[in-house]
């Protein structure tokens, strides 16, 4: 059976409640989900007990996606700042899913993909992250390639669930029966209809001879 991997971005404080419909969803078809958790007044604010329930069940991994998610013309939170501010943005997150969610992230993602050799200095102080999207520092430290990316949120309808869109970027790799990554955002802008569209997609794919699986088991 072929491996496809859902890389779910941005869970944050002001958006937790939104993600319980996709969380559903997801336990419902029996699909692992990896959650990427920005730190930023995670710990202040905190998150309901239905959102830390749902964020502990079987089918859901918490990833490590920094502190406060920022991106200049020229630099982000882990392209260009020190060794030291990476460092620090790692550990908020760390921190935040260990008091907030109960869980230890064990893989790490940079906002936007965007990373530099500091990033690599910084990872080194977490012997906890044993896995890295598209950061490959470290032969015993899984990495996944951005290049296995499909974005299936679609640009100019408010980064909504597009389903035409998905099927589309996705049939290059299953014709070639190769792993990949489903990278969505459905804390952001999904409506309910963005959920029935990814059910469908989901569908889809397992009759396409897919398996839904955790980031550490996509690559052989
Ligand atoms: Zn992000």
């Amino acid at each position: 059976m072929s491996k496809v991997h859902i890389k779910a971005d941005d869970f944050r404080f002001n958006n937790a409640k939104k993600w319980l419909p996709f969380l559903d969803a997801c336990a419902e078809e029996d699909v692992p989900v990896a959650v990427g958790v920005i730190a930023r007044n995670l710990i202040e604010k905190g998150i309901s007990g239905s959102v830390r329930n749902r964020l502990n069940m079987a089918n859901v991994e918490v990833w490590n996606h920094g502190d406060r998610h920022w991106r200049e013309e020229d630099s982000a939170e882990f392209l260009g700042p020190s060794v030291e501010d990476q460092v620090k943005a790692i550990k908020a997150c760390q921190k935040a899913c260990r008091k907030v969610i109960g869980v230890r992230p064990k893989w790490f993602g940079a906002p936007f993909n965007l990373y530099d050799a500091n990033t690599i200095d910084a990872l080194k102080k977490f012997p906890g992250i044993s896995g890295t999207y598209d950061i490959p520092w470290h032969p015993d430290i899984k990495s996944l390639p951005s290049y296995l990316n499909i974005t299936c949120d679609v640009p100019d309808t408010d980064r909504k669930f597009g389903l035409d869109r998905a099927m589309k970027l996705s049939r290059p790799f299953i014709r070639r029966r190769h792993p990949f990554i489903v990278q969505i955002h459905p804390g952001n802008h999904w409506e309910d209809d963005c959920i029935d569209r990814f059910r469908t997609y989901v569908k889809w794919m397992k009759a396409s001879g897919y398996e839904f699986v955790f980031a550490d088991k996509l690559m052989p």
